[in-house]
């Protein structure tokens, strides 16, 4: 079995490259799991929401291994999963959601009942979302993988551009989701009157592409 290297926070303002444990297809509850894969990682963002943790705004524990922005490919797989092949290239949603309960069939996944025992709402190396270890690693474990991972069907094409696609697994869709709840749409203008922090910039083009489809 290969070994796992993780970026590890290790208090206020200090984080680290660390060994860690290689993934287990098992929950953070200990509970063997055969709906999850194990992929390498390909590419991980650094989230500005992790920022909150490693800058000590959070109650962040020691030793939380961080990284929900995932982008990899399939290594091994459980017995449960169907749609999924060995070697497909996957973007991981930060969420952990189970897609059978009633939040997830409502489409709320940030607030899955099941994958959480402390409240709705689960994610991968992140204080408070249910213990699920983070993917700034080599490996890391995806669970309910045919509900949460969104293959890139060319492997090739992908891998050209796979900086950029590393932007679905958060900002992407979050941005692109928070443009439209506000508002950006068919009247709205397409260039803002006012200087945009540059990571929004991307998520309202997209939107105002979205007036021509
Ligand atoms: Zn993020
Ligand atoms: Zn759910």
């Amino acid at each position: 079995m290969s070994g796992n290297r993780g970026v590890v926070y290790l208090g206020n303002g200090k984080v680290e490259i660390q060994k860690i444990d290689y993934p287990k297809m098992q929950d953070p509850r200990g509970r063997k799991i055969e709906h999850a894969v194990i992929l390498r990682v390909v590419s991980t963002n650094i989230c500005g929401s992790d920022q909150h943790m490693v800058r000590g705004r959070t109650t962040a524990q020691t030793g939380l291994v961080l990284g929900h922005e995932i982008t990899g490919e399939v290594i091994e797989k459980g017995s449960d999963v169907e749609n999924l092949q060995i070697g497909d290239l996957v973007s991981v949603p930060f969420n952990v959601a189970c897609g059978r309960c009633r939040s997830c069939k409502e489409m709320h996944t940030g607030v899955c009942l099941s994958v959480n025992p402390a409240r709705p709402g689960g994610a991968y190396g992140y204080v408070d979302m249910g213990d699920w270890t983070g993917g700034q690693a080599e490996y890391a474990m995806v669970p309910y993988a045919d509900f949460n991972l969104l293959k890139l069907p060319d492997r090739d094409r992908a891998m050209e551009k796979i900086r950029d696609l590393t932007c679905l697994s958060d900002i992407l869709p979050t941005g692109y989701h928070g443009a439209v709840t506000a508002g950006v749409g068919r009247a709205a203008r397409c260039t803002s009157p006012v200087p945009v922090r540059s990571v929004w910039r991307l998520p309202l083009r997209l939107a105002c592409w979205a007036r021509r489809w």
